[in-house]
């Protein structure tokens, strides 16, 4: 299997050579020539475990990975760095079944692929032989920076650079990043949100002047972002194990469809579950939900993209997002890998802050479904589902229940759904404790202790004492003055 680009040039590579670059040359994202087929049936998914699973969806798309190496990074991801047995939590109430993807170490899904993604890597530089060290530079809305963050501490032959937009992130993210130890973490907020900080993160990467500047340090870039193929191939397997949960339980027989329902930022999570449809995973809805940040229903839609809108800050910050690099990756699958007519649709997007898609691709969204919620009707939903069935739901989780709710009764469709849960309550706790009522407390710290009392659950333990935790990085720096602190952090 060979990788390509979405914008077209002629660049046709390996995997792993892919995962090291992050993004390609032209400044697209890097893509399977196609996308291979589950490589067994689906009555044989029954009983396969998480890791089982991964490392099927992983040997089917890195096919320059040897087995072992293949077994080696997934036995070292999915262990007891997840606090279940097989990584996610998967849970019936009576409208759906959520597939919970926070049980890792920073208590949101980012861990489900950044837990892999740095023995992804390193096994990818000593196939190519690389001489240099890699600098990881990421820009996130509050959940990769950490999962990043985790995942690349004290990893030999790396650095890792993390901005993330200044009050642009709870203050448990904040906390988290801030406190990270690791000789070779580095973490930066940045006057501006996180469009701003994605944007000029693209930009350094494909800076051929910059690029030699670090180069000479003995450094080469690379991303932990969803732009790199070795974050978004990892996540197709939670699709595929949900369906394997679905079949054991007996819920559904091989070949039934479900719908699947993503709280979506950057179309990363959601990407994943297209790519596990394309395997053949019966996958019949993929219903693509977002908050007041509306970019992507709008575009569902009309076909037509556009920024020139308001910037909302939300209770689901980690969605607070208006352009979705993944959305790209969709745009080339269904143009029939025209890498040509994306180039030109993202073109516009640079210069005229909008594209409309052609026919042909506006046909292909169809298979998509796509709502939005506000964080209103998100605390009523949150207290409800508490309320009748003592379920806790996180304020992304409950933007993809709001948007369900309504798809279900806009359609009637009652397909068995997976909604898929992306952090931990406690993650977003100021907002959870405030939509159930708990006792609010004087920060966001002490309505972590708050929610667990009301609620007799208890906080994960990456989250507990974490304001006790010395703050080791706390500079706030303008998007202009990136390129100078990365030069600091390598000399
Ligand atoms: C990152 C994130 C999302 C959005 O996921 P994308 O892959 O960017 O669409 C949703 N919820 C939480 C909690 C997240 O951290």
């Amino acid at each position: 299997m060979k990788y390509i680009s979405t914008r077209g040039s002629s660049e046709r590579i390996d995997s792993s050579e892919a995962i090291i670059n992050g993004i390609a040359g032209d400044r697209g994202l890097y893509v399977p020539e196609s996308i291979p087929n589950l490589p067994v049936g689906l009555e044989e998914l029954k009983g396969m475990s998480y890791k089982e699973i991964a490392k099927m969806v992983l040997g089917a798309f890195f096919t320059d990975f040897s087995k072992e190496q293949i077994e080696y990074c997934v036995n070292s991801a999915y262990d007891d760095k997840f606090s279940k047995d097989d990584a996610v939590g998967f849970t019936k109430t009576k409208e759906a079944f959520f597939l919970e993807l926070y049980h890792g170490k920073t208590a949101a899904f980012k861990d489900m692929a950044l837990s892999i993604l740095p023995f992804l890597l390193t096994e990818s530089i000593k196939m190519q032989g690389s001489d240099k060290k890699i600098c990881i530079l990421t820009a996130t809305s509050g959940d990769t920076g950490k999962a990043a963050l985790e995942g690349f501490a004290d990893v030999e032959g790396v650095d890792i650079i993390v901005f993330y937009p200044n009050n642009g992130v709870s203050t448990v993210q904040e906390r988290q990043m801030i406190t990270q130890q690791g000789d070779n973490t580095h973490v930066f907020a940045i006057e501006g949100n996180f469009d701003d900080a994605q944007t000029a993160v693209k930009d350094i990467f494909t800076d051929s002047e910059f690029a030699k500047e670090i180069g000479a340090l003995g450094y080469k870039f690379s991303s932990a972002n969803s732009i790199n193929i070795g974050r978004l191939v990892p996540q197709v397997a939670y699709y595929v194990y949900s369906y394997a949960k679905l079949l054991s339980s007996g819920q559904i027989k091989a070949g039934d469809p479900i719908n699947v329902v993503v709280p979506t930022g950057n179309f990363g999570n959601i990407l994943a579950g297209y790519y596990a449809k394309n395997m053949g995973l019966p996958i019949a809805k993929l219903i693509c939900a977002s908050n007041e940040n509306k970019v992507l229903t709008d575009f569902f839609e009309t076909g037509v993209y556009h920024l020139d809108r308001e910037f909302y800050l939300t209770s689901s910050p980690s969605m607070d997002i208006l352009v979705s690099s993944n959305l790209e990756r969709l745009l080339f699958n269904l143009s029939g890998n025209d890498g040509a007519q994306i180039k030109n649709l993202m073109k516009s997007l640079d210069e005229n802050k909008r594209y409309e898609v052609s026919p042909e691709i506006k046909k292909g969204l169809s298979e998509f479904y796509a709502g939005f919620s506000n964080s209103e009707k998100g605390a009523q939903n949150i207290k409800e589902l508490y309320d009748t069935e003592h379920y806790l739901m996180d304020t992304h989780t409950a933007v993809a229940y709001s948007v369900y709710k309504d798809y279900k009764k806009n359609t009637g469709d009652d397909t068995d759904t997976v909604i898929v849960s992306t952090a931990s309550a406690y993650k977003f706790a100021e907002s959870v404790a405030a939509a159930i009522g708990s006792l609010r407390g004087k920060d966001g710290f002490e309505d972590l202790k708050n929610l667990s009392k009301h609620t007799s659950t208890e906080i994960p333990c990456c989250l507990r004492d974490l304001d006790k935790r010395d703050v080791i990085h706390g500079d706030v720096i303008k998007v202009g003055e990136m390129r100078k602190a990365i030069l600091n952090c390598l000399k």
